[in-house]
């Protein structure tokens, strides 16, 4: 009995693997007529499914229930045509995706078609693709040697509305308190020569990724959550900053993370009518480059906190904000303290306290765009 059952397993397993497909090559060529061909070679046939998206323009070629050969997962392609990259990540398990990126404004045609390649067993799936619209034109050469963008860094006071976020000892909001945070901090940030946009500045309700999506409408450099916690352990206290991560650092960064992506189901409105565009941006591949940035710019705000304030042990830490979910912008979140804590609580209520944090905050926000002009 015992050896069918691993003798049926063993099936099964062998059977679900032979399944799955594989992509072993990808490349991209100019063509005469000055288009690009996408060839993607397979061991078997696949179903596809192709996504044209706009901001940046792209277009995303799904592979359901294939895998990518190690070595295409590792290749770089260098700009084909009109084609400004070539990308590709695995979004779900077993999907094989590729993301082609176009110039802005680009617009184009496809035409798409596959055949069994030399080898019988495999399969070879090509996308022609031919710019409709001209290339760059003067007006768009002479903005690229205009002298450089002011870099716009996008402020994120966290909750609002009927959701106040942590309560504090005495009764007192974390919705308000990182309003006026935030408020501060565009101050600064804008003597020093950045451009700032607020998610809110009043005190509204805004779901998750309703911020994301104001982030992304913004053109954002740069993307500071701002908050501040509480715990029912009344001496912790000290300065956290996260970045985002699928697996939480510890136990208490996934608890925190449940906490603060709360507010969507508890306070949701009608998230309908942001889940599309927004599902079109983060249908992108979370770029490993944004979430390095993302990291940079965290650690360069603890070693400027550090110089002014206490920070909790490990103050950069990880975990899956929602918030922080952009593919495109460094993105961190601040957690100034805890209201949960008495004498936290008194100081992070003092301007003075707050001008300090902010102060670190620009520095950060300096050093950042020095590493990353
Ligand atoms: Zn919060």
């Amino acid at each position: 009995m015992r050896f069918f059952k691993v003798l049926t397993l063993l099936l099964c397993l062998i059977s679900s693997l032979s399944f799955a497909q594989t992509v072993q090559d990808i490349r991209l060529a100019s063509t005469p007529t000055d288009g690009v061909r996408f060839v993607a070679e397979l061991d078997q046939q696949a179903d596809v499914s192709l996504l044209k998206l706009n901001n940046p323009p792209r277009l995303v070629i799904d592979f359901k229930k294939a895998n990518f050969d190690y070595q295409v997962l590792q290749k770089k392609w260098p700009t084909v045509g009109f084609v400004n990259a070539c990308r590709t990540g695995m979004p779900l398990p077993q999907m094989a995706r590729i993301v082609l990126d176009f110039p802005e404004n680009c617009q184009w045609t496809e035409r798409h078609f596959s055949l069994p390649a030399q080898s019988a067993k495999n399969w070879r799936f090509v996308v022609d693709l031919n710019r409709t619209n001209s290339a760059i034109t003067p007006s768009v050469v002479q903005k690229k040697s205009t002298p450089k963008k002011q870099k716009i860094i996008v402020l994120d006071p966290g909750h609002g509305g009927q959701d106040p976020g942590a309560i504090s000892r005495t009764g007192r909001y974390e919705k308000d308190l990182v309003l006026k945070m935030a408020k501060e901090t565009k101050e600064f940030l804008e003597k020093a020569g950045y451009k700032v946009v607020l998610t809110r500045s009043k005190d509204v309700f805004i779901p998750l990724r309703g911020r994301i999506k104001k982030a992304h409408e913004a053109k954002g450099d740069l993307f500071i959550s701002i908050h501040a916690d509480s715990a029912k352990n009344s001496s912790a206290k000290g300065l956290s900053i996260y970045t985002i991560s699928e697996k939480a650092s510890d136990k208490e960064a996934a608890a925190l993370a449940e906490r603060e992506n709360k507010a969507d189901i508890l306070y949701g409105m009608d998230l309908a009518e942001y889940q599309q565009e927004v599902s079109d941006i983060l249908i992108d591949l979370a770029k490993t480059d944004t979430m390095n940035k993302s990291s940079q710019y965290a650690d360069n705000v603890v070693v400027e906190m550090k110089k002014q304030i206490r920070l909790v042990p490990n103050a950069h830490r990880f975990a899956g904000f929602v918030v922080l979910k952009s593919p495109n912008i460094p993105s961190v979140l601040l957690e100034m303290g805890y209201l949960s804590n008495k004498e936290e609580e008194r100081l992070m209520w003092e301007k003075s306290y707050r001008n300090k944090l902010s102060k670190a905050l620009v520095n950060a926000v300096n050093k950042y765009f020095r590493d990353n002009p």
